[in-house]
């Protein structure tokens, strides 16, 4: 195709030529024919040159200008190229695009620096979490901008040692002292870092929890095995046993296990709320009946202390809920109460309806709670005097208790309470858990 071009550009060439030195020798003017000629062929190439030029400078011209002869061909060549090239660059701007969304749908942040600390890019996660600006931080150093050390040293021991990618540190989020992100640098392409953060807040909270509760735990069976320990040991050395009071001893050993008992159970019960999946407007609790049964029981509790105890129910009030964690919840602030109030308090246990909500209540006039406490009186073996909750045989799970039942009935503790006057712990049900018990009609009487 080339060659055919060419060898149609040199016959015409030659052509054009005989034309000339034919028209010269007619006049008897060779020379000047010949200089005529290729002075207009000169001026045609010149003219073409020129709108190539302008064509390729020319932003607003995509179509090359119309020639002919070998003119035409090279417009036509390199307009197919420029096409070819505006073709791979938008192949290539959208497999760029496919890659930044890529970054920006990942769950990380992620900033891609220079082995030098220049930072290169990053997505809108980094943003937040390590307060990059973009675009006016592009180029600038990361490790000024995240000023820890441990990051410094990190990353310098990165581009050092790039077999420390599997490595990561825990670093402050820049944007929320709270939070906490963990930091891990992989190598990019050559000569850069990715460095990607995950915000961990949540997993380092939940681990500090379990190493809390484990160490709460542990400590708190300890006392008790101690006790235990203690009078075995006695009662192995023939001379102790002696001097040592057996009923005591006995029922020193047994008011420790049952403690022991009592805190495992407890546990048992919180482990199993946390559990329970179980769909709360699939059962109707019938409450007043519970709260018959929790008058007895606290007839029996208040043997010692002689509280005058009154109970205030409306019988026709019943909810959705399960009926195991519901009577936990109302068993545990009455016992608090009783536990909690000097010899013969007073204390008032109410269950009513307030509005189109079901509300239960124990009020008492025992030692109250001080304002510091009370946002913490929730939290597992959180005791505000531990000693005189271990003398009345306390574990500080209970409220904990009644916290993770109602928040699974959609209800959460009110605390009201004076030092010296007394406290109200209560809550509501929502009106989607409220049932009326129907009276049953009665049955007509007949006549003889
Ligand atoms: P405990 O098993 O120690 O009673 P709880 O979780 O039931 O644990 O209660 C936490 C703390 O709240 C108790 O140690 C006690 O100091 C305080 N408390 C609970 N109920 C009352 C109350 N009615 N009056 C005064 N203090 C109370």
């Amino acid at each position: 195709m080339i060659q055919e071009q060419y060898i149609r550009a040199i016959s015409r060439f030659i052509l054009l030529l005989s034309v000339a030195v034919l028209i010269g020798y007619l006049i008897d003017q060779i020379a000047l024919c010949i200089v005529i000629l290729l002075s207009v062929l000169l001026i045609w190439y010149t003219y073409n040159l020129n709108r190539l030029n302008d064509w390729l400078t020319s932003k607003k011209n995509l179509y090359p200008p119309s020639s002919n002869g070998l003119w035409s061909d090279t417009f036509d060549g390199i307009y197919r190229l420029q096409k070819k090239n505006r073709q791979r660059r938008k192949e290539l701007g959208q497999v760029l695009k496919r890659f930044r969304d890529g970054a920006e749908a990942l769950p990380d942040a992620a900033v891609v620096v220079e082995d030098t600390g220049q930072i290169i890019w990053c997505n809108k996660l980094a943003l937040m979490l390590f307060g990059l600006r973009w675009p006016e931080d592009s180029g600038l150093l990361i490790t000024n901008l995240l000023r820890y050390p441990d990051f410094i040293e990190h990353f310098h021991k990165h581009s050092k040692d790039k077999e420390s990618s599997g490595e990561y540190i825990l670093i402050p989020s820049s944007t929320d002292r709270e939070s906490i992100i963990e930091i891990r640098m992989v190598p990019y392409a050559l000569g850069q870092v990715l460095i990607l953060g995950r915000d961990v807040t949540q997993s380092q909270r939940l681990n500090q929890m379990r190493k809390d509760f484990i160490a709460n735990v542990s400590h708190e069976l300890r006392t008790p095995l101690t006790v235990l320990q203690g009078y075995l040991e006695m009662m192995q050395d023939p001379d102790m046993a002696q001097a040592l009071p057996g009923t005591k001893a006995v029922g020193m050993m047994s008011e420790q296990c049952e403690r022991m008992f009592s805190l495992v159970n407890q546990l048992l019960v919180l482990s199993r709320i946390e559990a329970n999946k179980e769909n709360i407007y699939d059962n109707i609790v019938d409450v007043p009946a519970i709260m018959l049964l929790l008058e007895k029981e606290a007839e029996q509790l208040n043997l010692e202390s002689q509280h005058a105890i009154s109970f205030d129910i409306d019988h026709n009030l019943l909810i959705h809920g399960i009926e195991d964690e519901l009577r936990s919840a109302f068993t545990n602030l009455v016992k608090n109460a009783i536990r909690y109030t000097p010899q013969g308090g007073v204390i008032k246990v109410a269950w009513r309806k307030q509005g189109t909500a079901a509300t239960f209540s124990v009020t008492d006039n025992g030692e109250g709670i001080e304002a510091q406490h009370l946002n913490r009186l929730t939290e597992r073996f959180y005791r505000v005097d531990k000693a005189r909750s271990r003398t009345t045989g306390g574990s500080g799970l209970g409220l904990s208790i009644v916290k993770h039942v109602l928040a699974h009935h959609k209800s959460q503790l009110d605390i009201d309470s004076v030092v010296d006057q007394g406290s109200c712990f209560s809550f509501s049900f929502p009106t989607d858990l409220v049932v009326t018990r129907q009276r049953r009609a009665r049955k007509p009487r007949l006549s003889a």
